[in-house]
């Protein structure tokens, strides 16, 4: 579990993520239908088009958040983790 000094809250404050709904998917599905979303919104690592790298979007699709960062930083937001199906990906383009 994260610390409230952790580094990666100087990077971004999770202010708009505070308990949101989290949708799991994975670095190629990012890359196909929301190729705007980079990095991680937490510690900036890159989304690399690969199906076995998790991620977690939130529902309105404006960032994407790593594993270690979710499990990291989950209790601390109260994120409510879904089951990925209700993805809408149009809404990013
Ligand atoms: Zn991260």
């Amino acid at each position: 579990m994260a610390e409230k000094e952790d580094w990666r809250l100087s990077v971004n404050s999770g202010a708009l993520l505070q308990k949101a709904c989290m949708n799991p998917t994975d670095g190629e599905e990012i890359s196909k239908h929301a190729p705007q979303i980079t990095r991680c919104e937490f510690c900036l690592e890159p989304v690399q088009n690969n199906p076995y790298q998790w991620w977690f979007v939130p529902s309105d699709l404006s960032c994407c958040i790593c594993e270690t960062c979710f499990n990291d930083f989950k209790e601390m937001f109260e994120w409510r983790k879904l089951d990925g199906q209700d993805i809408e990906w149009r809404l990013s383009m």
